[in-house]
C-alpha cells in the first residue's frame, strides 16, 4: 500500500509539474513582466488618488528621489501640492528629475547632493534646507542599495555597503532632521520604503535583508517613541515593482521575474503609481491614526510563498479527487 502510495504521487507530482508549465501562459508585458491570466482582475489603477492640493504649504524631502520609486513619489507629491526636495548621489540625475517634475506640475522642486551614509554631509544639508526652505513635514527614506549573491560569496565590504545605505542612511537622516523638529516643535510624518522579505528572511539577499529588517525595527521603535513630539512613522513593504535600479542588480536575465509571477495571487508585479499612492496616502493627514505600521504592497505575495502547501493551487479537480480517496482510505494514524 505504501508503495503504490509512493508511485502514485509520483506520477501525481509529474503530472502537476507538466500542468504547471501548460497553465502558465504568460503574456508578454514589457521587457520584464510577464503578467498570469488572473492579472485582469487586479487592474493597476494609477492616477494620483488624493484631491488636489493635499499637499498644499508642505516640504516633501526625498532621499533617492531622482529614480524610480523616489522619483515617482516626488512628482506625486509635487502634483499634490508640495514643495519638494529630492537627494541622492548622482546630480546629473537629480537636476534632470527636478526639473522634469517641476515643469509638470508647476511646484518647486530643490535637489541636494547627497550620501545618507555621511552623517557630516547630511547635517550640513540640513542646515541648509532648514535656512532656506524650513524643516521638512514629510520625511521618506527611500535611498537604498542592493543585489543578489550567493551569501558565501558576500565580502565584509560588500555586507556594510548595504547595510550604511539601507540601515544607518535611514537612523541618520531620521535622527538629524527629527531633532530639528523637536527643538522646532514642529509635528512631521515619516515613511520608509522597506522591502517585502524584511520580515521573513531571504537568501542571496542577506545584507538587504537585514538593513531593511532594521529599518522596520527603528519604525516601530521611533514610532512609539516620539509620538509624544507630533511624529508618526511608518513603511512601505512592496514586492517587485520595475525599476532600473532594483531590477538590473535583482534580476539582470530579465528570466527571474517571470518564474516568481506565478508566486503573487494578483499575477502581476506592481507599478510605480500603485506605490505612491499608499505613499502619499500614509504620508497625508487622511493616515493621522496610522503609526507605528509596516505596509505589505505585493499582490498578496507574501502568505503564498509563505505556505507550505500554496503550491497545491496548481493540482486539477481530477487530482484532488483522487488525492481526496486516497486520505479517506487511511486507517489510523
Ligand atoms: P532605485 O531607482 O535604484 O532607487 C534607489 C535610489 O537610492 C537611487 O536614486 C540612488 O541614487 C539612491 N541612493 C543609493 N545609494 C545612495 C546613497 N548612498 N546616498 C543617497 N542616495 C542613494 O531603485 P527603486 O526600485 O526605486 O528603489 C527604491 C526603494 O524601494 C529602495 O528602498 C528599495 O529597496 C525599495 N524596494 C524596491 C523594490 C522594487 O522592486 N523596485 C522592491 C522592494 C523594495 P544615487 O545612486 O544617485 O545615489
Amino acid at each position: 500500500m505504501a508503495a503504490f502510495r509512493c508511485s502514485s504521487l509520483r506520477k501525481l507530482s509529474s503530472a502537476i509539474t507538466q500542468q504547471c508549465s501548460y497553465h502558465q501562459r504568460q503574456l508578454s508585458y514589457g521587457r520584464y513582466l510577464l503578467a498570469q491570466d488572473q492579472a485582469r482582475f487586479f487592474p493597476a489603477k494609477t492616477s494620483p488618488m488624493l484631491p488636489p492640493g493635499t499637499f498644499d504649504g508642505k516640504i516633501a524631502f526625498i532621499t533617492g528621489g531622482a529614480t524610480g520609486l523616489g522619483k515617482g513619489l516626488a512628482l506625486n507629491l509635487s502634483q499634490l501640492g508640495a514643495t519638494v526636495i529630492i537627494a541622492s548621489r548622482s546630480a546629473d540625475k537629480l537636476k534632470s528629475a527636478a526639473n522634469e517634475i517641476s515643469e509638470k506640475t508647476g511646484n518647486k522642486v530643490a535637489d541636494y547632493r547627497l550620501d545618507v551614509r555621511d552623517p557630516a554631509a547630511i547635517k550640513s544639508v540640513f542646515d541648509d534646507i532648514e535656512t532656506n526652505h524650513g524643516l521638512p513635514d514629510l520625511i521618506v527614506n527611500n535611498a537604498a542599495g542592493n543585489f543578489i549573491s550567493p551569501s558565501e560569496r558576500l565580502s565584509p565590504n560588500a555586507f556594510a555597503v548595504v547595510i550604511n545605505i539601507v540601515l544607518n542612511g535611514t537612523a541618520y537622516i531620521t535622527l538629524d532632521v527629527g531633532k530639528r523638529l523637536i527643538k522646532a516643535k514642529k509635528g512631521a510624518s515619516f515613511l520608509a520604503v522597506s522591502a517585502d522579505y524584511a520580515d521573513c528572511g531571504s537568501g542571496f539577499v542577506i545584507h538587504s535583508a537585514a538593513a531593511k529588517a532594521g529599518v522596520e525595527a527603528l519604525t516601530r521603535s521611533l514610532a512609539a517613541e516620539w509620538g509624544r513630539y507630533g511624529m508618526r512613522f511608518n513603511a512601505i513593504s512592496p514586492g517587485p515593482v520595475e525599476t532600473k535600479g532594483a531590477f538590473s542588480r535583482l534580476d539582470p536575465t530579465g528570466q527571474f521575474m517571470g518564474k516568481y509571477m506565478e508566486k503573487i495571487p494578483a499575477g502581476r508585479i506592481g507599478e510605480i503609481g500603485e506605490f505612491t499612492n499608499l505613499a502619499t496616502y500614509l504620508l497625508s493627514d487622511y493616515a493621522s491614526w496610522i503609526s507605528g505600521q509596516i505596509i505589505r504592497l505585493n499582490g498578496g505575495e507574501y502568505p503564498c510563498t509563505a505556505g507550505l502547501f500554496n503550491d497545491l493551487k496548481q493540482v486539477t479537480n481530477e487530482q484532488w479527487d483522487q488525492l481526496e480517496a486516497m486520505i479517506k482510505n487511511v486507517k489510523g494514524s
